[in-house]
């Protein structure tokens, strides 16, 4: 399913930042995508890893969201800090968690990423609503 360096053409990177940028025009919370080949660990253990090592602990609310992925493993993590956490819980991640590997057994990777980052803004919106002195505070540029 996965022997390429990516899965990801840039066109389709770039549809996925346009994602993660229309979905948080809505909302002060963030979302990341981290992409990796591979990782031995845990994928929920990795992600909070990755989580911590992009500094998504950061923001003002604790509404950071990291969609973790390593392709040549299989796995995927989502998970969010406490924030929105607290209103979520685990199901929340779990069924959108279920979502993307739905699409990635099409190999319909970049819709996929899309369609969740969308929906992860739309949970966002309903607890976080967009400021007017809003800032970009994680980058919305794919991490690996
Ligand atoms: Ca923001
Ligand atoms: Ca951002």
């Amino acid at each position: 399913m996965f022997t390429k360096d990516s899965i990801l053409s840039s066109k389709e990177e770039q549809q996925i930042v346009n994602a993660i940028k229309d979905a948080e025009k809505n909302t002060s919370g963030e979302i990341r995508v981290h992409i990796e080949k591979s990782n031995e660990k845990p994928p929920i253990e990795r992600a909070q890893e990755v989580f911590y090592l992009l500094n998504m602990q950061e923001t003002k609310f604790q509404n950071g969201i990291l969609i973790y992925i390593a392709y040549e493993t299989r796995k995927v993590a989502i998970i969010g800090d406490k924030g929105i956490h607290q209103h979520t819980g685990n199901d929340f991640w779990n069924a959108e968690k279920d979502l993307l590997i739905h699409y990635f057994k099409k190999e319909k990777y970049a819709d996929g990423i899309s369609v969740v980052v969308k929906q992860m803004g739309e949970k966002l919106k309903e607890f976080f609503p967009y400021d007017a002195d809003d800032k970009d505070e994680l980058s919305n540029e794919i991490s690996n």
